[in-house]
């Protein structure tokens, strides 16, 4: 957590992880862009995005990083969680595997994070209720299981992909402040 200018406030690395294909980049480029693409293979060589946002009267720069392809390879490393104070934990609700997965992706995550470190449970793709196959109750259980926050998410639809990130910097912001 870093106070630099008089521009913002905070500063918080946010971090995005999750099998490949579940959303990561639609959900960041939903959130610091506006944007939306149906493909997304866009994030070679990009490490991060930022987002000026105001949480209780104070002016907090988000800068949420990309896997940019690396969890392929299963070769995201150290430095991509350095300093992390947030991450987005993200499955996608038709996809069974990408659930499966997330033990995985929260036990790296807990290695090589701060104990305190925010973490919010992501069903991405939500729009696509014809094809789920995890409900909403198993995605709650799990993140209750492992106290972590939990939405449903839809990056196309922007639906709740605002309301996750800025509850994640609200509840850091808690924790900082
Ligand atoms: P990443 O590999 O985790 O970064 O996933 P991408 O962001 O590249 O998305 C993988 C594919 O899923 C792309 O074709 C996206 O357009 C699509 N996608 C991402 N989010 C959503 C969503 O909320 N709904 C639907 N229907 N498709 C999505």
């Amino acid at each position: 957590v870093y106070k630099l200018d008089e521009n913002y406030d905070y500063l918080f690395k946010l971090v995005v992880i999750g099998d490949s294909g579940v959303g990561k980049t639609s959900l960041l480029s939903r959130f610091t862009k506006n944007e939306f693409s149906f493909n997304s293979r866009s994030t070679i060589g990009v490490e991060f995005s930022t987002r000026t946002i105001r949480v209780q009267n104070k002016i907090i720069k988000a800068q949420i990083w990309d896997t940019a392809g690396q969890e392929r390879y299963r070769a995201v490393t150290h430095a991509y969680y350095r300093g992390a104070v947030g991450a987005m934990l993200v499955y996608d609700i038709k996809n069974y595997e990408s659930f499966v997965n997330l033990e995985r992706w929260l036990k790296e995550l807990r290695q090589h994070s701060d104990p305190d470190i925010v973490i919010m449970l992501i069903g991405n793709k939500a729009d696509l209720r014809h094809l789920r196959c995890i409900s909403i109750e198993e995605g709650s259980g799990f993140a209750e299981k492992e106290k972590t926050f939990f939405m449903e998410t839809s990056a196309l639809e922007d639906s709740n992909v605002e309301a996750a990130f800025i509850e994640v910097l609200s509840q850091i912001y808690n924790v900082v402040s």
